[in-house]
């Protein structure tokens, strides 16, 4: 009661101030459904509402329960139907307040942390109250990588980063050799690591976003969790490869959190797979789109764009990318030299993934594309967006649906990215080490990589010290990571 008019009449006739503020600012309002997501780190309860309501929600103990009281509101769905398996809700309760209004009371078999916020209406849906159910100290990635292979991951983007600062003069700290600090110390050799080249396979939409939806009612959402999944498995049956499948389930994460995820888990690739949908059922065919800095290559690359972005309105806000833990001044600099260097990735890779497409379907445009996606703006993996199909034409919705073409799309996607790390394996990579093993009768190149020591380099080579020197006319032992090595042919 904020109006003193109010105030003033509520103290001469309580019932007739209750009357005024309840048409003045507050609606009677109706829960019409209730919708329940369970994904690994939290579970997601959306109510949709006839009327804005605030939600009071608070904890309680013994046993432990989460109680969400909305005033002057009335349930009209049937709780029962809820999917409550894998969330961590046992049970769900409802009653009527004492002096009206709701209470639903969610019984709770693990610690949650309680989040909710409410969501104004959009084109799909009306007034919604959404309440996260956050587990403390979960991934939402059902296996998260080895600490150790994030190590050695971690040292090798360090170095990575170092090698293209160098190669493009940037005056930084970590490639300017100062007398203290010799450019690479002479190391023992240290077994390479043959680690794994992990994708992450994100699924678009999901949970309360279907994304579109067909003519005869497919939804995005569905058909692209099938695909990634397919894609998922295509990759993690590859040696040398490791897929990271950021949503596996049918539940909505933010735009940035994907990123995030592909992050936290050391993808050396972020690839998001979408079904798009015109006004007009002609359209179709398979795009795929890389980040642009600049702004799109074509409106209708804008308009996508524009469309995919909205989507994170669902999920309210989330986190950023951070790039705290480095110094300042190198900030801006390697910011900016990562961006280029994975955007021309995107691009390469974008162009191997269209062109095994073009093998299994028809191509809407025939070139990678370039959009300011949300979900593609992370500086350090190069990212792809690719949309399989037109949803919105009868028969592509048809065929997205269709097992044998998602597993034709997922094995073409899989196909495209394959054929670039081939070509340019990350140095650690198993891929790396198995190129660098094949020696080449003509002789060849060796990229030096954090750990080398020339010894070590002539013996893998099958080269005496001395030759290897002479042919690269070093004097001393020191070497740079990122120096190129002529290996003389033996
Ligand atoms: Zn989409």
């Amino acid at each position: 009661m904020k109006n003193p008019l109010a105030r003033l009449i509520g103290q001469l006739a309580t019932g007739c101030a209750v009357l005024l503020v309840g048409t003045a600012t507050l609606q009677a309002a109706t829960v019409e459904s209730m919708r329940l997501w369970a994904a690994p780190d939290h579970a997601r309860l959306v109510f949709d509402l006839t009327a804005a309501a605030e939600a009071n929600v608070f904890s309680l103990e013994n046993p432990s329960r989460l109680v969400i009281d909305l005033d002057e509101s009335q349930l009209n769905t049937d709780v029962s139907t809820l999917p409550l398996d894998g969330s961590a809700i046992a049970e769900v309760r409802t009653g009527v307040r004492d002096g009206g209004g709701l209470r639903v009371v969610l019984e709770l078999n693990r610690d949650i942390e309680p989040r909710h916020f409410t969501l104004p209406p959009n084109d799909q849906y009306g007034h919604r109250l959404v309440v996260d159910l956050e587990y403390p100290g979960e991934s939402a990635v059902e296996n998260p990588i080895d600490p150790i292979e994030a190590m050695i991951r971690d040292q090798e983007m360090l170095a990575q980063r170092s090698a293209q600062a160098q190669l493009s003069g940037v005056e930084a700290d970590v490639s300017t050799p100062t007398p203290a600090q010799p450019p690479v110390e002479v190391q023992p050799a240290q077994p390479h690591p043959q680690r794994d080249i992990i994708i992450a396979v994100d699924a678009g939409h999901g949970g309360e976003d279907p994304g579109a939806i067909g003519p005869s009612g497919t939804r995005e959402k569905d058909v692209v969790l099938d695909i990634a999944r397919r894609l998922a498995a295509e990759v993690n049956r590859t040696q040398g490869f490791k897929a990271v499948l950021i949503r596996d389930g049918d539940y909505y994460l933010g735009l940035r959190q994907r990123t995030q995820l592909a992050r936290e888990q050391k993808a050396d690739f972020f690839v998001s797979v979408h079904a798009d949908a015109f006004t007009s059922p002609r359209p179709q065919g398979s795009s795929v789109y890389a980040l642009s800095q600049r702004g799109a290559t074509s409106e209708t690359a804008q308009w996508l764009a524009d469309s995919e972005n909205r989507s994170d309105l669902i999920g309210g806000v989330d986190g950023s990318l951070s790039l705290r833990d480095k110094d300042q001044v190198l900030r801006g600099v390697l910011l900016d030299l990562t961006m280029t260097a994975t955007l021309n990735d995107s691009l390469s890779i974008g162009g191997q993934v269209l062109e095994q497409l073009g093998r299994v379907n028809r191509l809407h445009k025939s070139r990678v594309e370039q959009a300011g996606f949300m979900v593609l703006k992370s500086p350090d993996i190069p990212s792809l967006l690719i949309e399989v199909g037109f949803i919105s034409n009868p028969d592509e919705e048809r065929r997205l649906r269709d097992p044998v073409h998602q597993q034709g799309l997922a094995t073409a996607i899989f196909s495209g990215l394959r054929d670039h790390f081939q070509r340019n394996p990350p140095p650690a990579s198993l891929l790396a080490w198995q190129r660098d093993n094949q020696r080449s009768p003509t002789g060849n190149e060796y990229r030096i990589q954090s750990g080398d020591t020339l010894s070590a380099i002539a013996i893998r080579h099958g080269v005496p010290v001395n030759q290897l020197k002479q042919a690269n006319d070093l004097n001393g032992d020191v070497i740079r990571v990122g120096q190129v090595l002529r290996i003389p042919s033996s």
